[in-house]
């Protein structure tokens, strides 16, 4: 998908004329390559009627970037496919949020509800797990296996063969010790699908979850359409996780999935791993199936709605690159492709951890850099990093939440600080232009 949508939109790029006729060519072309990966075709020719829609040629005004102008229509429009324009839940403190997991065997549920589990745990929430899944033999082992190793309280029975007995039991005792986050986790498989579906049911119905996340395996294809429907006449699912994007999932059915549910994808699965979650982001996940590290055209769209969209800018107008600002630099990297050609384009970015990116280990230290800033407070990414000298014990605890050595928090902050002086001398260089009438 990402080089034929890539390869029309260089044609952009390069045409000399743009008229109807071009436009017409690239939106057949993005709309076979979505259709080839396995975008549900209604999704499609509402997505190529709204573009048409949003660039009218003929009454563009002369002078204004007609190619700018598509390009941001079909991006906008892709995103909007992947973005149903509903807030995902957020679990709040000091209240129990009961968090169910439906999707078919084999989807990786049981391998998510661990990693959400984590990544509440590690934003300070105490998060728990409950194993309902009475049906496949060991189901409950797998659990008892993956929380133990994450240090994860958990719940579940070798005795109990009522899945409804045993989420409502686990939720309960979970309740009442003041967890926050339940993770209640169910099967997928049963002799029958009306079973699993009724089970699904009568599960929902006693713990009363406050979100119902489904998972789809990110290889599923055109399948996701009927599947997330199915799912969502019987259970009220408030949100998606896409698993093994890892892979060579393009992620077309993930799509279809979000408009068949009206629900946003909340979370990618990048691994087996703990860590292995992503925050989803709609632009990234686009980004990503136009296959930008390909440095089409459109990088310098991406690149331009991104600053627009994010905080950076503003953050700089005011003078301060912050650990956020890092931190947003660090995802957008990690989403535009290979590493060891990305990571030199970023703006301002340091040359030593430019290097230490694009190197045999960099995917490796990106995820650390990630993990360090994950377990920092949002007072703390808010700040340019000077907090943490104030108060020394930030350093360490930041090492302990993230497994590093201290040195390695002190090596963050101080690139952050280095990549702060050049955008700000960068960010004073083109307002100077600006004002001089020759910059951007
Ligand atoms: P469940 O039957 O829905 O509970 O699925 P499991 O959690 O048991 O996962 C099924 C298989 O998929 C296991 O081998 C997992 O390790 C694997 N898996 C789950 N999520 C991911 C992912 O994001 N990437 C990869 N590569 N494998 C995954
Ligand atoms: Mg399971």
């Amino acid at each position: 998908l990402g080089k034929r949508i890539s390869g029309a939109l260089r044609s952009l790029t390069t045409a000399t004329v743009i008229d109807e006729q071009l436009l017409d060519n690239i939106l057949k072309e993005v709309c076979a390559a979505l259709l080839a990966s396995d975008v549900n075709v209604r999704l499609v020719q509402s997505l190529r009627k709204n573009i048409k829609k949003i660039v009218n040629l003929e009454e563009l005004a002369a002078g204004v970037n007609k190619r700018r102008i598509i390009q941001k229509a079909i991006f906008d429009e892709l995103c909007r496919l992947v973005d149903p324009g509903v807030e995902p839940f957020k679990p709040t403190k000091g209240r129990p949020n009961v968090i169910m997991f439906v999707g078919l065997q084999g989807s990786g549920k049981t391998t998510t509800c661990t990693k959400l589990a984590h990544y509440y745990q590690r934003k300070g929430f105490r998060a728990a797990l409950v194993c309902t899944d009475t049906f496949r033999a060991g189901a409950f082992d797998q659990l008892k296996q993956n929380a133990t190793k994450a240090k994860i309280p958990y719940y579940g029975s070798y005795t109990e063969s009522d899945p409804v007995q045993l989420a409502l039991d686990g939720v309960e005792r979970f309740k009442s010790d003041g967890f926050d986050v339940i993770v209640v986790d169910t099967s997928g498989r049963h002799r029958q699908e009306t079973e699993l579906f009724a089970e699904m049911k009568q599960i929902s119905a006693a713990v009363q979850p406050d979100n119902v996340i489904l998972v789809l395996d990110g290889t599923i294809g055109q399948a996701a359409d009927a599947h997330a429907r199915a799912f969502r006449d019987t259970v009220p699912v408030g949100s998606i996780v896409i698993t093994k994007m890892d892979g060579h999932a393009k992620g077309g059915g993930a799509i279809s999935a979000v408009a068949a549910t009206g629900s946003p994808i909340v979370f990618i699965g990048t691994g087996e791993h703990i860590q292995d979650l992503d925050v989803f982001k709609a632009q990234s996940f686009v980004s990503k199936m136009l296959g930008m590290g390909d440095l089409g055209g459109l990088m310098e769209t991406v690149q331009d709605l991104k600053l627009e969209n994010s905080n950076l800018v503003k953050n700089l107008e005011q003078g301060v690159f912050t650990l956020r600002s890092m931190q947003q630099q660090m995802s957008m990297m990690s989403s535009l492709g290979p590493l060891s050609r990305v990571a030199g384009m970023i703006p301002g970015m340091p040359p030593e951890l430019a290097s230490q990116l694009s190197d045999a280990q960099g995917s490796a230290n990106l995820k650390r850099i990630m993990c360090m800033l994950d377990s920092m407070t949002d007072a703390e990414l808010d700040s340019d990093g000077r907090l943490f000298y104030t108060q020394p014990s930030r350093i360490y605890r930041v090492a302990r939440g993230s497994g590093v050595r201290v040195g390695d928090v002190e090596m963050l902050l101080m690139q952050t600080k280095k990549m702060g002086e050049m955008f700000k001398t960068m960010s004073g260089m083109s307002k100077m232009q600006q004002k001089l009438g020759v910059g951007p």
